[in-house]
C-alpha cells in the first residue's frame, strides 16, 4: 500500500486548534465537537459505559473535526466525573490531560510531524510503521494508570502501511480488557477490509454554512473580508474555513481564480514554481501542492454546478466546458502526490492539461 498524506495547513486541521481557551491548569481546554447530533450522541453514551466497540474508526474530510470527536469521545471512556451520562464533564484533571495529550492512559500512533524528524523518532513523513505499531501493543499489555480505561489513538490510520495493518489486527481482535482501539482516518479507503471488518465507523458531519460563519466571526472577527471566499470552499470543514483565511491560502485562491477566468495565458511551470515558491521544505511544498489542489477543485466544482443548473449552457452552441474534465486531471494530481511525485512536477503536468 502507497503511503498518503494528509497534512495539516498553518497548523489548522482541526477547528480545536485555533481555539484553545486556557484552563486554571494551563493548555488547552477540551472542545465538545459542533453539529454531530444523535450520531454521535449514541457512542457517547456508550463511552461513558464503557461499551464502545473496541475498534472505532473516525472519518472525514481534512479539517472537519476528526481530531475533536476522538478527543471528546477519549474523554468520555476517562473522565472520571458521574454527572453526565452523555458526555465527559469537559473541565476536571482528566479531561484537560486528554485535551493536552498528557494522559497517561491514552497511547497515540502518528507519523513524524517533519520529514527531517526521521531518525529522531524512527518515524517517517509518509507512513506509520509496523514497528510503531509493535511498540504501542507492548504498551497495551501494561495495566492502565488510572484504572478505568486504556485508549489507543492513532491519527492518520490511512498512512499505516499494510504490514503495520496487518500487525494491528490482533490487537482489533483482542484489545484486552476496557482497551480501546480509536482511528482516525481522512480517506479511510486506504485501510485493508480485514481492519474495516474490526471496527465500528462514524462519519464527521459536515457543518452548515451558518455555523462555520458564526465560528469565524468569533475566531477571526478582523477577517470579515476573506469569510465569503472561506466559505465557498469549506465544504462544511471548518478547519478549511480557518486555513482558507490565512494570507497564503488567500494568495493561492487568488491565483486559481486568475488562471481560471483565462486560460489561455496559463503558464504551467511558472504557476507551479509560484505556488511552490515560498515553501521551503519538502512537506511544506507538499501543503502548498494539496492545498492549491484543492483550492482548484472547489471552483472546478462550483463551476460544474453551475452548468447541472443551466442546461442551455450544455447544449449551446458553444462548446461544453471542459470543467468536469479539468476536475477529474485534479484528482490524478493528487493521487501522484501520494506517490511522492515531486510537487512541481506533478502540479505543472496537471496545468498543461488546462490549456485550450
Ligand atoms: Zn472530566
Amino acid at each position: 500500500m502507497v503511503a498518503v498524506n494528509e497534512y495539516e495547513f498553518d497548523g489548522v486541521d482541526d477547528p480545536t486548534a485555533s481555539s484553545a481557551s486556557g484552563t486554571a491548569g494551563g493548555g488547552r481546554r477540551l472542545q465538545a465537537p459542533l453539529g454531530q447530533g444523535e450520531a454521535l450522541q449514541r457512542w457517547l453514551r456508550l463511552a461513558r459505559g464503557l461499551r464502545l466497540p473496541h475498534g472505532f474508526l473516525v472519518t472525514g474530510a481534512r479539517g472537519i473535526g476528526k481530531t475533536t470527536v476522538i478527543d471528546w469521545l477519549t474523554a468520555a471512556l476517562l473522565c472520571p466525573s458521574d454527572l453526565d451520562a452523555e458526555a465527559p464533564c469537559g473541565v476536571c484533571r482528566t479531561c484537560t490531560q486528554v485535551a493536552n495529550g498528557r494522559h497517561p492512559d491514552v497511547h497515540v500512533l502518528d507519523r513524524a510531524q517533519d520529514e527531517r524528524e526521521h531518525d529522531e523518532l524512527k518515524k517517517s513523513y509518509y507512513v506509520i510503521k509496523v514497528d510503531q505499531v509493535r511498540a504501542a501493543q507492548v504498551t497495551l499489555q501494561r495495566h492502565a494508570v488510572t484504572g478505568r480505561a486504556r485508549v489507543l489513538v492513532i491519527k492518520d490510520a490511512d498512512h499505516l502501511d499494510e504490514e503495520g495493518q496487518n500487525a494491528l489486527l490482533k490487537t482489533l481482535e483482542e484489545p484486552g480488557v476496557a482497551t480501546f482501539l480509536l482511528l482516525e482516518a481522512a480517506r479511510p479507503e486506504q485501510l485493508l477490509p480485514t481492519v474495516h471488518s474490526r471496527v465500528q465507523r462514524l462519519g464527521v458531519l459536515p457543518l452548515g454554512n451558518s455555523v462555520i460563519e458564526e465560528q469565524l466571526r468569533a475566531r477571526l472577527p478582523m477577517r470579515g473580508d476573506r469569510f465569503p471566499g472561506a466559505l465557498a470552499v469549506a465544504r462544511g470543514s471548518l478547519g478549511q474555513a480557518l486555513s482558507a483565511c490565512t494570507e497564503r491560502v488567500v494568495q493561492l485562491h487568488d491565483l486559481v481564480r486568475t488562471l481560471l477566468a483565462d486560460p489561455k495565458v496559463l503558464r504551467p511551470v511558472a504557476t507551479a514554481r509560484a505556488v511552490l515558491e515560498q515553501a521551503k521544505e519538502r512537506r511544506f511544498e507538499l501543503e502548498a501542492a494539496r492545498t492549491f489542489l484543492w483550492l482548484l477543485r472547489s471552483e472546478l466544482r462550483a463551476r460544474c454546478l453551475h452548468l447541472a443548473d443551466d442546461p442551455g449552457a450544455t447544449y449551446g452552441a458553444r462548446p461544453a466546458e471542459p470543467w468536469t474534465t479539468w476536475l477529474e486531471t485534479t484528482l490524478h494530481a493528487e493521487r501522484d502526490l501520494d506517490l511522492q511525485i515531486p510537487a512541481e512536477q506533478v502540479l505543472t503536468a496537471c496545468l498543461v492539461q488546462f490549456r485550450p
